[in-house]
């Protein structure tokens, strides 16, 4: 075969490799291709393309360039701004750099002509090589996404193998070395096998490509999914109105917190919760729990405020207008307001109101609240064990509320109110925290102006708040909380009390509960002293209310069904509604006997005389105690005995009588439990009675906790032990010489009719109550 050499001008390829066949633009900018190139066209428009090997090199030299190119047709040339040139060639045939014939002011070149070999036999040769070629590239097609379809189609209608090879390279997205390895193949058999390899590896290549991206899009997918799905239940929404009422209520909370005159802290708080509701959603559970905030927020009283009624006499008035007696709580409650006039501060210690049930604690808290012209609200503490009722729980917690005291200050609808904190004594504890840790900041006037709720997170002001307190007895308020307070005792009433509380409180209030006119219903005094001592039994005057509305609704139904104007309620109608006298009192004996004492006792339900019996009968010195006795009484009653057995001889009973006699002591049971030491001296002077066999004077009552020495020790309850004692119509009472100064609270009409005698020892009781002593 004839070589076919040619000389023609170069011009260096950067990053470009040209394959015959293959028609392509590029641009020409360096002045020695731009020389070349116009060489070119003045000649036969042919020129030499080869890559350099590095693209970025400006000015390749010889070893610079690779050796094997493709001489091409110039088809196209084109000026562009700024000396560059477009030009669109053809590749034509491979061909071999031979030699340099001048470098200068182009490369012009000796290159031999590489036809593709003339006795290759397209029909049998590498048949079953240019099909897997055409299968691979087919997929190299729909893998690498960018060759457009048609593509395969052309390729289809060439049947020279060598074009088909070179077209194809040409395709491939390849690296400089491994195109210009293929450019080197002049084999057509060896460019083919080539060209299958690397499709195969390129294929391969792309398919992990494809696997990868399938991974990372499918990671991407889901925040896309999330962000659709999202946008798809705003449309949703939007469609239903939902979305409407969305941007609504959005709209109402925004007018409502700018409306209410928030502290800034507390705004602050509820926009920002107002933005979360925008994000959350209203339909979610988190928007509920958001609302409920909002709505918790809206309605504390944080800057509203009722205005204090300091007018002295007004309050004076209100207080006496409302309620009988109780004095010492009305007065504490004109001082309490005078220093307010005089300091315009509240602080000082928070009041205690004790008392037994049903004396109008509660009541007149309400009262006072009216005077001061303060809303009322009031909290039970009885049962209370959680710090959490006190001050709430965490929002975290499913369905969680605020504490007690937010909820009542919401209840109040002022910053100011009076806070009633009933029961407190009624408070306990367990391992979910102390409650009464939480009330002591709530009364601490140091602290209470920033009371922090655990549910609502915000600082709230209790500084303005009045709190009050209640307690049936001071002995169970925490220590803590009792040295803040100030105790007035609010004590039970005496019959004549309850007479005028009844005729000038109770009947009026039921008479216009029930609707009925004044004079309808009259109801006779000793009906009333019926009701209130034989038909209830207690300190405060709650059954005998009970009773006074079950007579009016009573006598409502007789005026109703018999067609009366006017029922008058007289004792034998109050028998008839409710049958016999229910409670009925000791009377006392009509004459002196040997071993029976009138003894005081003091329960919950007010006072109630206590008689107690001693007997003495031969035997080995045993003591029975029987009847409803608690432990302090029965040990009340072995001191008692200790102390006849070392004194004896003073009151002629016989030295050894605790080996001769056994001695019973009894107190019959009556309707409540006994307990307390202050039986100790009635039972000492039983049994000196009963050993000495020496009677008791019957018109004699006592009351006194007795030592091993004889002395007497102060009991509590005087007051009520000596209602009791009246009603039972003892007229001397011996007391502890300590009690004398209690005496100043017994009612007059009582202290009139009673002899009182105070004794600091035993012996002053025996005087007094054991007839012929001496
Ligand atoms: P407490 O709180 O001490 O248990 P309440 O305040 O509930 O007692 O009183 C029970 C009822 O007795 C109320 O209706 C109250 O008005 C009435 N009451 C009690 N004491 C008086 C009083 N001194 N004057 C008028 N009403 C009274």
């Amino acid at each position: 075969m004839d070589r076919d050499f040619r000389e023609l001008p170069l011009i260096p390829l950067r990053g470009i490799t040209i394959f015959p066949y293959m028609v392509l633009h590029f641009d020409v900018g360096r002045e020695k291709s731009i020389l070349a190139l116009e060489k070119a066209m003045l000649e036969e428009q042919k020129v030499f393309l080869t890559a350099q090997r590095q693209a970025k090199t400006e000015e390749p030299g010889r070893e610079d360039i690779f050796k094997t190119g493709t001489i091409c047709n110039i088809k196209q040339i084109l000026k562009l701004p700024g000396d560059t040139v477009r030009v669109l060639v053809e590749g034509e045939t491979r061909a071999l750099l031979k030699e340099y014939i001048s470098e200068e002011p182009f490369f012009k070149v000796k290159v031999e002509v590489l036809e593709d070999e003339e006795n290759y036999d397209e029909n049998k040769d590498c048949e079953a090589l240019v099909r897997a070629i055409k299968k691979n590239f087919n997929e190299y097609v729909k893998l690498s996404g960018n060759i457009p379809a048609e593509t395969i189609i052309t390729l289809d209608e060439i049947d020279n193998h060598g074009r088909l090879a070179d077209t194809i390279s040409s395709y491939l997205m390849l690296k400089q070395e491994k195109k210009q390895e293929l450019l080197e193949c002049y084999e057509i058999e060896e460019r083919l096998q080539k060209v299958l390899a690397v499709l195969a590896n390129e294929i391969e290549i792309l398919k992990l490509e494809r696997k990868i991206g399938v991974k990372v899009k499918n990671k991407i997918d889901k925040v896309q999914k999330d962000y659709y799905l999202r946008e798809q239940l705003k449309a949703i929404q939007e469609e239903l109105g939902e979305d409407d009422d969305n941007k609504k209520e959005m709209k109402r909370y925004k007018n409502k917190i700018s409306k209410a005159k928030l502290p800034k802290a507390v705004k602050d708080k509820a926009l920002y919760e107002l933005d979360r509701l925008k994000n959350t959603g209203s339909y979610s559970a988190e928007g509920g729990v958001i609302r409920t905030y909002l709505d918790w927020i809206l309605e504390l009283p944080w800057n509203t405020q009722t205005k204090d009624n300091l007018d002295i006499k007004s309050a004076r008035e209100i207080l006496e207008k409302e309620h009988y007696g109780l004095k010492d709580v009305k007065d504490r409650i004109i001082e309490y307001l005078s220093v307010k006039k005089m300091s315009k501060s509240l602080k000082g210690p928070i009041l205690c109101l004790m008392g037994p049930p049903g004396v109008g604690k509660t009541s007149i808290a309400k009262s006072i609240a009216h005077a001061l012209n303060r809303n009322f609200v009031r909290m039970s503490l009885g049962g209370v064990r959680d710090e959490a009722e006190i001050r709430g729980h965490r929002k975290t917690y499913v369905g969680a509320i605020p504490g007690r005291i937010i909820y009542g200050m919401k209840q109040a609808k002022s910053k100011n109110p009076l806070f009633l904190l009933d029961e407190i004594d009624k408070m306990s504890n367990d391992f979910r925290g102390d409650p009464a840790d939480a009330l002591l900041e709530v009364l601490d006037s140091e602290q209470n102006n920033s009371f922090r709720d655990h549910y609502m997170e915000l600082d709230f002001d209790l500084s303005n708040v009045m709190f009050i307190t209640t307690a049936n007895s001071i002995g169970n308020i925490p220590r803590p909380l009792f040295d803040r307070m100030e105790v007035i005792e609010v004590s039970g009433y005496t019959s004549e009390e309850k007479f005028h509380i009844c005729r000038e409180y109770l009947i009026p209030k039921q008479l216009e509960e029930n609707g009925i006119k004044n004079n309808e219903i009259i109801i006779s005094d000793s009906s009333i002293y019926k009701l209130i001592d034989n038909y209830t039994r207690e300190s405060g005057v709650r059954s005998l209310e009970r009773r006074i509305a079950s007579v009016i609704r009573k006598a409502v139904a007789e005026m109703m069904e018999k067609d009366k104007k006017k029922v008058n309620i007289t004792l034998t109608k109050i028998k008839s509604y409710f049958g016999a006298e229910i409670y009925t009192y000791d009377k006392i004996d009509k004459e002196d006997k040997i071993g029976v004492v009138m003894g005081m006792a003091w329960t919950g339900y007010g006072g109630d005389t206590l008689p107690i019996e001693a007997t003495a009968m031969s035997g080995n010195g045993k003591l029975e105690l029987t009847g409803q006795l608690g432990a302090v009484m029965k040990e009340s009653a072995k001191a008692g005995y200790s102390y006849i057995r070392a004194n004896a001889d003073k009151y002629g009973v016989e030295s050894d009588f605790y080996k001769k006699y056994d001695l019973h002591i009894h107190v019959p049971e009556g309707a409540v439990p006994k307990d307390g030491p202050s039986a100790g001296v009635a039972m000492v002077t039983a049994m000196i009675s009963a050993l000495s066999k020496k009677k008791v004077k019957h018109n004699v009552a006592m009351t006194g906790e007795i030592t091993l020495t004889g002395r007497v020790l102060p009991i509590g309850g005087l007051k009520e032990k000596s209602l009791a004692a009246y009603r039972a119509g003892i007229d001397t009472v011996i007391i502890p010489k300590d009690n004398e100064k209690h005496l100043l609270k017994i009612p007059n009409t009582v202290k009139n009719k009673l002899n009182y005698i105070l004794a600091d020892n035993i012996d002053v009781v025996l005087e007094n109550s054991i007839s012929n002593y001496s």
